[in-house]
């Protein structure tokens, strides 16, 4: 990693031996007034639309068209069946068996109705752990839940909180909060790569830790999937889910991704909200059935899926299948280590990386604290064309992403940022 060199032609020598250098003219890439690719840093928030996105969403407009009512078992991609298409490659990306994994409805829904099955609280055990730094959309859900069990959502919620003067979460603090609070805690939720710091939490330490207090485990992967190497399955966790729009590029809003352990694929008792969808499929539509729940995480669905957003998602996930998520891993791991490698130059009088060093505790993104810096520096940065992320009170979030982000993209970045500073 330590081999990196300064200039634009080092840049451009990357990007000519990057295996994946095609991929990018896959995407669009958005562009400025006089035409010029914008600098998009941006896909931990939006990722970037596939070409192939149009060409599935109107394969499934001529369908409808065509074939009416009858697109639902005919036509190449029949929509019964649809959420199937996506399946087998969503659980490669997260490292899950397909039978853990479902996409459906939106993200926050999803963790609502993951909180139905495992979140059971009880007069002795009903407090819910979070990271302090959560995402807002799962606090707010989490507390929510307190207070529909009629709980107190102050009381009733705990932090895991950075010690004063740092930002990143340490286990030996997690551990302590168990140690003193384990037998009250029914639930632990972490955001398992923190949106604002992009910390990627070792999900197996925490589901085991938890486990061994008798705590159900959940995680939200929004900022994990298609990012890092989730190994969802071997994590232990009893679920996740995550959203298809940030680094999985399926457009504002798309549907989510579930995760539900193996271990409870089977449990019939497990309760639930349920649908016709969550139904056996062989007898769903005789319509007059007791209800015979689905075995693993599709026996959560409710509805009949949009197919829309579900052909989004397919054309996202054939572009990623197709680039293969262990050759994008190890390009992300190179993209970001030279973003760092250039950021560097600028000095520790002048920015500080607060994401973590070590490659394994890290996906793309950088979060950026820029010194006496405030949103008037950021501003500049967007009208010289680099589009990234500003958190109060001075951070810059940047996700260079392997799939279409090239070296030289990182390169400009850093080069208009020091002419900014200066
Ligand atoms: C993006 C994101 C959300 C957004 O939730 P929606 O229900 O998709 O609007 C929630 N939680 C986390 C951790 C996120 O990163």
């Amino acid at each position: 990693m330590s081999n990196f060199q300064l200039g634009i032609d080092f840049a451009k020598e990357l990007d000519q031996n990057d295996p994946l250098k095609s991929f990018r003219s896959q995407f669009h890439i958005p562009k400025d007034s006089h035409g010029n690719e914008l600098v998009y840093l941006c896909g931990n928030s939006l990722g970037l639309q596939p070409k192939l996105t149009k060409t599935y969403i109107n394969d499934f407009l001529d369908d409808w068209a065509t074939l009416g009512v009858e697109g639902h078992v005919e036509g190449n991609n029949p929509w019964l069946p649809y959420h199937e298409f996506l399946t087998e490659k969503m659980a490669k990306i997260v490292g899950a068996k397909p039978l853990e994994v479902v996409v459906m409805n939106s993200l926050t829904a999803n963790l609502h109705f993951m909180m139905v099955s495992f979140y059971k609280p009880t007069a002795k055990r009903y407090k819910i752990l979070i990271e302090s730094d959560a995402f807002p959309s799962d606090k707010y859900a989490v507390e929510s839940q307190l207070r529909h069990h009629g709980f107190d959502d102050k009381e009733g919620l705990l932090l895991w909180k950075p010690r004063t003067g740092e930002e990143l979460l340490r286990y030996e603090d997690l551990e302590n909060i168990l140690k003193a609070h384990g037998n009250e805690i029914a639930l632990i939720m972490i955001g398992n790569t923190n949106y604002y710091t992009g910390q990627f939490f070792n999900m197996k330490r925490i589901s085991q830790l938890g486990h061994q207090y008798g705590c159900m485990v959940g995680f939200d992967c929004a900022h994990g999937a298609g990012n890092v190497n989730l190994q969802l399955h071997d994590s232990e966790a009893d679920f996740a889910i995550w959203c298809s729009y940030k680094y999985l590029n399926s457009g504002p809003g798309s549907l989510s991704g579930v995760f539900v352990h193996e271990r409870h694929a089977y449990d019939k008792n497990l309760n639930r909200f349920t649908g016709w969808w969550s139904h056996n499929k062989q007898t769903r539509f005789n319509m007059r059935q007791e209800f015979d729940v689905l075995p693993g995480a599709e026996g959560w669905q409710l509805s009949n899926p949009p197919i829309l957003s579900m052909a989004a998602i397919k054309a996202s996930l054939d572009v990623f299948s197709e680039a293969g998520f262990d050759r994008l891993l190890e390009k992300s791991k190179k993209l970001t280590g030279y973003f760092e490698f250039l950021l560097k130059q600028l000095g520790e009088d002048t920015i500080r990386i607060i994401t973590p060093e070590n490659v394994e505790e890290r996906g793309c993104q950088l979060s950026i604290q820029v010194k006496n810096a405030d949103k008037a520096l950021f501003d500049k940065l967007t009208q010289a064309g680099v589009i990234a992320d500003w958190r109060e009170p001075d951070v810059i979030r940047c996700a260079p992403v392997p799939l279409y982000n090239s070296f030289e993209d990182v390169y400009k970045m850093v080069e208009r940022l020091k002419d900014i500073l200066n």
